[in-house]
C-alpha cells in the first residue's frame, strides 16, 4: 500500500438538499463474502486526536521538514485519487474531481500553509498542533463569516479546511484510526483505506459491512476483514468521496460491487442475496463434524489462521483442526508500548487453552510491510520514515534478530504458554531467507530455554518444533538447505506471489497483475514442498491460497496435505477435499505444472470445468 493514510471524512460539495439522490454503483475487490445492507458511515467524521505539544526553538526546522513530509505525503494521496476517478462516471467525476483539486489547492502555496509554518515558528509549537490550532482557526473564521454572506460556500470552504487539516494531521502522527466508537449498529463502514490495524479495531457483531477506495486483495486488511466474516469490497474508486452519511448502501463481497442509494427493485434482489447467503452458511456449517477426507481415503489437515482473538469462536464454529497460523501482530498493535512476556503468555494460553488440545502454531512478530506497528516506532526500535521500500526492508525476523530482545521476550512468553497449556505449539519465523536466520533464531531459542529453566520455569522436556514461513524466493529456492535447519515449512503464498511477481499484495492499481495461479508462484510452491516431503518434515499452506477450494484438487496434487486458512474457509475447502481423489489430483497437478501460460492455468484451476 502506497499510502499511510487513515481514515477520511465523506466531505463534499452540498448538494440541493431535496434533490431525490440515483442509484449508484461502484465496482473494487470482492474481499469477503455475504451481502450487507445499512446506511453509510464515513469514518473520518470525528476528529483526529492530537497531543498538543510545545517545541523547543532549535526544534522549529525539524518540526517543520515534518510538516513538509506530511504536505507531500497528502499530495500523493490526492493526486492518486484523483487519477483513479478515470473508471467513474462523467458524471460522478464532475462532482468529486473539483473537491479533491480544492484540497490539492490548500495544501499548495496557500494561506493555510503559510498560517501553519508561522505557528509552529511564532508560537512553538508541534507541527500537528500547528495543523489542528490553524485549520479550526481558519475554519472558525469561515462560519463566522457565513452569517453574512453567502452561508453555503463559506461552511463549504470550512469543512473542507477541516478535512484537510485532518488529512495533515493523520499523516504526520500516523496515528490508527480509533473511533469506531460511534458506528451505529448495523452500519456500513465507507472510508478511503483503512489500516490492517484500524481492521483490528472492528467489532463484527455491530457491523454491517465495510468498503474502501483502496486496498488489494491480499493485504492484510483484507485478511483481517475475512477473517471476522465482515462483507468487504476494496479498492473501490471514488467511494468515500460518492457516499454521504446515512446514505442507503449495500456492499455485495462476493462480487465486489458497491451500490449507494439503491433502487426499490436492486433493494430486493440484495435482500432475496441475503437469505441465499445465510441459506448457504447454513448447509456449510452441516460440514464441521465430518473429518476432512479425501474421497479415496486419505486424511487432509484443516486448520484456521487466527489474526486476533475474536476470532476463536468462528473457527470453533468452522471445524477446523487447530490454528495453523497464529499472527501475534495483533498483541503489538493499538497501543504505544510493547506488551511484555506475562502479557503475551497470557494471551498465548487463553488462546491454546480455547483449542482444547488441538495443535497451535504461533508465528513470531511479523512487523513490517504495510503492517506497522506504533508501539515499535514508539520505542525507537523501528523508524517508519527510513524505510522507503518496507517490504524490502526489515521485515519479520530481520528485525527480530537486530532486536534480539524483542524475540527473548516472545519466545520466552510462548514457552511458558505451552508448559502450562494443553495442547501441543510449534514456533513459525517470518520472512526467513536464509539458513543463518534459522540458526540465530535456534541459538536465541535455546538460550531462552535455558534462561527459563535457571528461573525455575516448568518447560516441555522436548522443546516446541521451530518452522519457517516459505514467503520469499530466495526461501523457496533454498527449501532443500533450509529443510535442514527448521522442523517445519508454512508456505506463505501471500507473500510468495507479492515477491515473486514484484507485485504489492495491498496495492490497488497492481491488484490485476497480483496472480497466485502464475507458473513462476506454482513451481516455487512444488520446489518447497517437494523439499520438504523429501526430508519427511511437515508442510503446508497458511497463505490465501489454501482458503480457495477450487485450487484444493492442485494442492493436493503437489502432494501437500496439510493447509490452514481464515476460518471461514474451512467448510467450503473441506467440501473440496473430500470430493478429491488423490490419483486425479496428481494427474491434474502435472498437467497444470506443463503449462506456462499464467492465462490457461487460470482456465485448467478456475475455469471451465476441466479440473480433476
Ligand atoms: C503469507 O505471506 O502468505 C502469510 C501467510 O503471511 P502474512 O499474510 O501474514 O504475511
Ligand atoms: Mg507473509
Amino acid at each position: 500500500m502506497s499510502t499511510n493514510e487513515q481514515v477520511v471524512p465523506p466531505a463534499r460539495r452540498p448538494r440541493k438538499a431535496d434533490a431525490p439522490r440515483a442509484e449508484r454503483v461502484l465496482t473494487g475487490i470482492a474481499i469477503s463474502p455475504g451481502i450487507a445492507i445499512g446506511p453509510a458511515f464515513g469514518a473520518g467524521e470525528s476528529p483526529t486526536d492530537i497531543v498538543r505539544r510545545s517545541i523547543a526553538a532549535e526544534d522549529v526546522p525539524a518540526q517543520t521538514a515534518r510538516l513538509d513530509a506530511a504536505i507531500a505525503q497528502s499530495r500523493k494521496q490526492l493526486t492518486k485519487l484523483r487519477a483513479r476517478l478515470a473508471v467513474l462516471p462523467e458524471d460522478s467525476q464532475a462532482e468529486i474531481a473539483p473537491l479533491i483539486d480544492a484540497y490539492l489547492q490548500m495544501i499548495g502555496a496557500s494561506r493555510l500553509v503559510r498560517g501553519i509554518r508561522r505557528r509552529i515558528a511564532d508560537s512553538l509549537v508541534a507541527a500537528e498542533t500547528a495543523v489542528a490550532d490553524e485549520t479550526e482557526t481558519q475554519a472558525a473564521a469561515l462560519y463566522a463569516a457565513a452569517q453574512a454572506d453567502d452561508p453555503a460556500s463559506r461552511r463549504r470552504r470550512a469543512d473542507e479546511v477541516r478535512e484537510i487539516g485532518r488529512r495533515l494531521v493523520r499523516n504526520l502522527t500516523n496515528a490508527p484510526f480509533r473511533s469506531f466508537a460511534g458506528l451505529p449498529d448495523g452500519a456500513v463502514l465507507l472510508c478511503e483505506y483503512l489500516r490492517p490495524a484500524d481492521a483490528a479495531l472492528l467489532d463484527p457483531a455491530r457491523l454491517a459491512g465495510v468498503a474502501t477506495d483502496e486496498g488489494g486483495a491480499e493485504g492484510h486488511t483484507a485478511i483481517m476483514l475475512r477473517a471476522l466474516g465482515v462483507p468487504a469490497v476494496l479498492g473501490a474508486a471514488g467511494l468515500a468521496q460518492a457516499a454521504r452519511p446515512g446514505d442507503l448502501v449495500i456492499v455485495d463481497g462476493g462480487a465486489g460491487r458497491v451500490v449507494i442509494n439503491p433502487e426499490p427493485p436492486t433493494l430486493a434482489a440484495a435482500r432475496r442475496g441475503v437469505t441465499a447467503f445465510a441459506r448457504e452458511q447454513q448447509k456449510l456449517a452441516r460440514l464441521r463434524r465430518l473429518p476432512a477426507i479425501t474421497a479415496d481415503g486419505e486424511a487432509v489437515e484443516l486448520q484456521a489462521n487466527l489474526e486476533i482473538p475474536p476470532e476463536l469462536p468462528l473457527i470453533a464454529q468452522s471445524g477446523a483442526a487447530g490454528i495453523g497460523l497464529l499472527r501475534s501482530e495483533f498483541l503489538f498493535m493499538n497501543r504505544d508500548s510493547l506488551p511484555d512476556e506475562q502479557t503475551q503468555h497470557d494471551a498465548y494460553r487463553a488462546i491454546i487453552e480455547s483449542m482444547a488440545g488441538d495443535p497451535v502454531t504461533i508465528r513470531v512478530l511479523d512487523w513490517g510491510g504495510e503492517k506497522d506497528i506504533e508501539a515499535l516506532s514508539g520505542e525507537g526500535l523501528v523508524s517508519p520514515a527510513a524505510d522507503t521500500n518496507p517490504a524490502l526492508g526489515l521485515r519479520g525476523i530481520r528485525l527480530l534478530l537486530r532486536e534480539p530482545a524483542l524475540l527473548e521476550v516472545q519466545l520466552a512468553a510462548i514457552l511458558r504458554a505451552a508448559a502450562t497449556a494443553a495442547g501441543p505449539v510449534r514456533v513459525l519465523l517470518p520472512m526467513v531467507t536464509t539458513v543463518s536466520e534459522v540458526r540465530a533464531a535456534r541459538d536465541i531459542y535455546d538460550r531462552v530455554a535455558r534462561r527459563l529453566r535457571r528461573r525455575g520455569e516448568r518447560l516441555p522436556d522436548k522443546l516446541p518444533p521451530i518452522g519457517i514461513m516459505i514467503e520469499t524466493p530466495g526461501a523457496a529456492l533454498s527449501a532443500d538447505a533450509l529443510a535442514l535447519e527448521a522442523d517445519f515449512f508454512a508456505i506463505g503464498t501471500n507473500d510468495l506471489t507479492m515477491y515473486t511477481l514484484a507485485v504489492d499484495r495491498a496495492e490497488t492499481e497492481v491488484s490485476h497483475l497480483y496472480d497466485p495461479l502464475h507458473p513462476a508462484v506454482l513451481r516455487l510452491v512444488q520446489f518447497a514442498t517437494e523439499a520438504a516431503l523429501r526430508m519427511r518434515m511437515p508442510v503446508s499452506v497458511c497463505g490465501e491460497m489454501a482458503a480457495n477450494p477450487r485450487l484444493t484438487p492442485l494442492l493436493l496434487g503437489l502432494g501437500l496435505r496439510s493447509f490452514s486458512m481464515n476460518a471461514s474457509a474451512v467448510p467450503r475447502v473441506k467440501q473440496a477435499v473430500r470430493a478429491a481423489k488423490i490419483d486425479d489430483c496428481a494427474r491434474f497437478a502435472r498437467r497444470v505444472m506443463e503449462q506456462a501460460d499464467p492465462a490457461r492455468i487460470q482456465e485448467l484451476v478456475l475455469g471451465t470445468g476441466a479440473g480433476p
